[in-house]
């Protein structure tokens, strides 16, 4: 038995089990090693990390950094999945106002416009803004794509 450190094309990166390095390329030429993170089969063994950093002249280029060299667990993958899943449903029947989210979120408490649910972008500042006018706003758990980007 043998075992490959395997990256998809997106960088994600999981262990592979095999008989042999010529049953990886046997599976490996099929399209048989499907990424378990995004079910990418262009599947190739990961590069090793280097284990003596780069040299560099840039001063404190040493501090500590965090990074993630792997992609998440599947349990957080699959935590992140029925949470956008929980915000696509909530979401289902709101419009999407963009940066005219504060605007329109005044108006509609104010009685200036119909009452409706809406989600879109505000800052911070203008978020607290309509929170200390008594508006009710909450900051969405995942990043939502404007409407327009999709395409
Ligand atoms: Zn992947």
């Amino acid at each position: 038995m043998i075992v490959f450190d395997l990256a998809c094309t997106d960088s994600h990166r999981f262990e592979g089990w095999f008989a042999s390095s010529a049953e990886f390329e046997r599976q490996q030429g099929r399209g048989l090693i499907v990424c378990p993170y995004c079910g990418d089969t262009q599947v190739v063994k990961a590069p090793m990390a280097p284990a003596v950093p780069a040299k560099t002249n840039a001063r404190g280029a040493d501090r500590a950094v965090p990074v993630a060299g792997n992609a998440p667990p599947p349990a957080m993958q699959q935590a992140l999945a029925a949470l956008a899943k929980a915000q696509a449903e909530m979401l289902k029947d709101s419009k999407w106002v963009g940066r005219k989210f504060a605007e329109t979120s005044r108006q509609m408490h104010y009685g200036d416009a119909e009452h409706r649910p809406i989600h879109g972008q505000a800052t911070l500042a203008e978020a607290k803004a309509l929170v200390e006018e008594g508006v009710t706003v909450a900051p969405l758990p995942l990043p939502v794509a404007p409407p327009e980007e999709l395409n």
